[in-house]
């Protein structure tokens, strides 16, 4: 494969007529009914939420990590969340991926209230609906990219012939096809995290959540990550990202910053940066890196 991970992944979204059907991003909206009670219709946001609150207890000190956040995500956004170290970003992906509850407030993913939903209910709703990217990779470092990818489905009941179609798949969109029986030890850092984003994706998530999925990695290997994800986002997959780097949440399409607890900016990107264009830039600039990169893909 002569080509650069980011050319490959917009012939994947362009040209390929077999690319098309390598996933589906998933537009699960829970439409129609629960309980006989129509819940939604095709424009309710992925994510809604209404003055949140968070109180951490520890000991005697009590502190409040949200202090009222309101926040709605529509279908195919890409939201970067900003703010300085401390100012509740991750405790909102952690509401937001229901892996944990808010003190107070509501939240509704897909149209589904979340807030009041027992811990078993929460679970289901996580490994069915949500993605998640880490700082760290998480990846299982005796297990091939294959098998870390096909993890999250072992316990979904799939047969193991679906479980590897599928997991093939999501390694395919993000550009790693040609590295299925390789452990983590044996990829780049950009090439664990994108094993990373696969494992995210293997269940057709509605919304991909990534906090600081950059955070480990240098300004080239960044690159490749957003270059990933504003492939997918172009898929139709919604994502918010939490990032303390300017430089990334110049790619999303929205940028919510966070200070003490609260959101105190909540605006449009008017002209997000082209990870592909940047790419190019990069190229142009240095064509070793396209040697690099070739070389990185074809051994
Ligand atoms: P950020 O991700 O923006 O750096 P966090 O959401 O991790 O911020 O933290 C917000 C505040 O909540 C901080 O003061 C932090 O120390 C506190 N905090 C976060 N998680 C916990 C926890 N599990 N227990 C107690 N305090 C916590
Ligand atoms: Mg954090």
């Amino acid at each position: 494969m002569a080509t650069n991970n980011f050319q490959s992944l917009s012939q994947n979204s362009q040209d390929s007529p077999a690319a098309h059907e390598t996933l589906t991003i998933s537009e699960k909206t829970d439409a129609g009914s629960e309980n006989g009670i129509p819940v939604k219709n095709v424009s309710t946001p992925v994510i809604a939420i209404r003055n949140i609150t968070k109180t951490y207890e520890l000991g005697k000190t009590r502190v409040r990590a949200l202090r009222g956040v309101s926040l709605e995500v529509q279908r195919g956004e890409f939201v970067a969340i900003m703010g300085p170290s401390g100012s509740g970003k991750s405790t909102l992906m952690n509401l937001v991926g229901c892996l944990d509850r808010p003190t107070s407030g509501e939240y509704w993913l897909t149209g589904r209230a979340v807030s009041n939903m027992s811990t078993d209910e929460l679970a289901d709703i996580r490994n069915r609906r949500i993605g998640f990217v880490f700082q760290g990779f998480n990846l299982l470092a005796r297990a091939t990219a294959l098998k870390n990818v096909m993890l999250p489905l072992i316990y979904a009941g799939y047969s193991r012939d679906e479980q590897q179609y599928r997991a093939r798949k999501a390694l395919k969109l993000v550009g790693l096809e040609a590295r299925t029986h390789h452990k983590p030890a044996e990829l780049s850092g950009g090439q664990q995290q994108r094993v990373a984003i696969a494992r995210a994706l293997v269940n057709d998530p509605s919304l991909l959540l990534a906090d600081e999925p950059t955070g480990n990695l240098d300004s080239r290997t960044s690159l490749e990550i957003m270059a990933v994800l504003q492939a997918l986002n172009q898929r139709g997959l919604t994502i918010m990202l939490v990032t303390h780097d300017a430089d990334v949440a110049a790619y999303a399409q929205r940028q919510v910053l966070f200070r003490d607890g609260r959101i105190v900016r909540d605006e449009p990107v008017t002209a997000p940066r082209s990870s592909q264009a940047d790419w190019k830039l990069l190229v142009e600039a240095d064509p070793a890196q396209r040697q690099h990169k070739h070389t990185e893909e074809e051994q």
